[in-house]
């Protein structure tokens, strides 16, 4: 990887396109309207990005549907589109430092990290599709012998793909991925904080030979563009990842338009539980503060509540700590980096305030120092004696906040880890195999990691019980979100 001063030089030369990507070709929004992205981590503008509107969008969903009809994409033998496809993820591979470049200078993000995990991870999502779509069969169903019916999977039609900042070039990659490989023409709405890596797309995709219209990208706010699309009678499935909060007006958007399909992948407030049988504290203390402080602490899955056996709760919170240096904020274009800047100053804003509010109802602030307070940087923050009803404990952060809660038994652990209107991920840390089995079964979460935090694959399905969702990304199960199952009946002359 680059040095820091190269990641400097080769930022320079950089450039940073900043249009909607229509039909194939980078365009303005039609208004002309366009707004400001910043660099988190230096105030600095990058750049004006189109602000799409409803006419954009009515546009981008036009020729969404017209390339859908004529075939070209979604009645592609499967071979094809995995050619087509593989030579998209290889494209990203080699552009992988303007991408990993992009999305740090975007969102503020440790750029190790983007050239480590966000960029190869995004193409390895379109790989992983690509390489499935040519394996995946129908069925024929056990029924009488006078008639034969199978049942196969048809591309759903247009999906509106409306993807948050955190991982932006990543979330939208395990939308994208499914969805060209089944055969649908996808229309990319990236958030209005992190628009850049989406827009670099639309040239990768023209050089892969995906046909026009098939992938675009609309930029624009969710209260514009978003909306325009949620409530489009064109657009047949949303597959969203944000916040609860939005999923749910999603939902609304589609009831009050077309029904069409709304796949959420949303909030968590996860339970990292550490039971006083688990011999390596040192593992599991590095593992609870990179499951929380990775990534800013912006991360759905972020181990944010540290459900410890009161009997191993002061030793484990000193190696928490030890632990917790390393995330001391950082220039994120420094490959050292290991924590950068959070997405703006808004944001965290409302970060400190949740630390506050937590002192407020009692919790005590653990570390040392008050969190630093310059731009959009913030140490991670540890707050001890917190009880499971307190805001903190409950309400998504989205920043670097660790709540310290403990419990006495194994019963007790699982009530307040299941107490949470989320359920997205969960973990345990134990030796005891009957005890990782039992408690396993009982979490209320989508993923639950045993001693480990954040073990991942684009084989295995990811996403929320409760209101962190419905459906799952990843996996061969989510390219069912993107089809039509159709049963065709035929009855055979005797
Ligand atoms: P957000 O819900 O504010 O925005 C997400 C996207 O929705 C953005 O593109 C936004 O412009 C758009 N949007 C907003 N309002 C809209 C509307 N009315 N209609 C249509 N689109 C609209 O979320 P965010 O702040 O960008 O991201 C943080 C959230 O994402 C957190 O809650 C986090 O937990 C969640 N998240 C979930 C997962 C997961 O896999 N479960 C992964 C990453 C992030």
């Amino acid at each position: 990887m680059k040095t820091q001063q190269e990641w400097q030089e080769l930022k320079q030369t950089l450039e940073i396109q900043t249009q909607a990507f229509i039909n194939g070709e980078y365009c303005s929004a039609m208004e002309k309207q366009q707004f400001e992205v910043v660099n988190p981590a230096t105030g600095e503008v990058l750049g004006c990005v189109a602000r799409c509107l409803q006419e954009d969008v009515d546009s981008a969903v036009s020729h969404a549907r017209r390339v859908f009809d004529d075939g070209s994409w979604s009645d592609a033998s499967p071979t094809q589109r995995k050619s087509v496809l593989l030579r998209f993820a290889d494209l990203i591979d080699s552009h992988r430092d303007e991408l990993a470049l992009l999305e740090t200078l975007d969102t503020g993000k440790p750029i190790s990290h983007s050239y480590s995990t966000d960029i190869p991870g995004s193409a390895n999502a379109i790989r992983w599709y690509a390489e499935a779509i040519d394996k995946t069969y129908g069925e024929v169903a056990p029924t009488e012998k006078e008639v034969h019916a199978f049942i196969s999977h048809q591309p759903i039609g247009v999906v509106a793909a409306i993807v948050p900042w955190n991982f932006p070039l990543w979330l939208a990659c395990w939308k994208l991925g499914p969805a060209l490989a089944a055969g649908c023409s996808v229309v990319l709405k990236p958030s209005e904080k992190s628009s850049l890596t989406a827009i670099f797309l639309g040239k990768l995709a023209n050089e892969a030979g995906i046909p026009k219209g098939v992938f675009q990208v609309v930029t624009g706010f969710g209260h514009e563009a978003g909306e325009a699309l949620a409530r489009h009678q064109d657009v047949n499935c949303i597959t969203f990842t944000g916040s609860t909060k939005v999923a749910g007006q999603l939902m609304v958007s589609s009831g009050e338009s077309n029904l069409k399909r709304v796949w959420a992948e949303a909030g968590g407030k996860n339970a990292n539980i550490i039971f006083d049988d688990y011999e390596d504290l040192d593992k599991a203390a590095n593992e609870a503060a990179a499951g929380c402080f990775y990534n800013q602490g912006e991360v759905c899955v972020a181990a944010t509540r540290l459900l410890i056996h009161n009997s191993i709760k002061d030793e484990f919170v000193d190696k928490l700590l030890s632990a917790t240096e390393r995330f001391q904020p950082k220039d994120p274009l420094d490959p050292q980096s290991a924590m950068g800047a959070l997405i703006d100053v808004e944001h965290k804003r409302k970060v400190l305030n949740y630390i506050r509010l937590g002192i407020k109802e009692g919790a005590s602030l653990i570390g040392g120092e008050e969190p630093i307070k310059t731009g959009a940087f913030l140490s991670p923050a540890i707050l001890d004696n917190v009880t499971n009803s307190m805001c903190v404990a409950q309400e998504e952060i989205f920043g670097p906040v660790l709540s310290v809660i403990t419990f006495e038994t194994e019963e007790e652990a699982i009530q307040i880890a299941n107490d949470s209107k989320y359920g997205l991920g969960a973990a345990i840390w134990t030796d005891n195999i009957n005890r990782a089995h039992r408690v396993a079964k009982k979490l209320a979460a989508g993923t639950v990691w045993v001693n480990n935090y954040n073990e991942g694959d684009m084989s295995v399905p990811f996403g929320g019980f409760k209101m962190s969702g419905n459906g799952r990304d990843k996996s061969l199960h989510a390219l069912e979100k993107f089809t039509e199952t159709k049963t065709t009946w035929i009855r055979l002359n005797p």
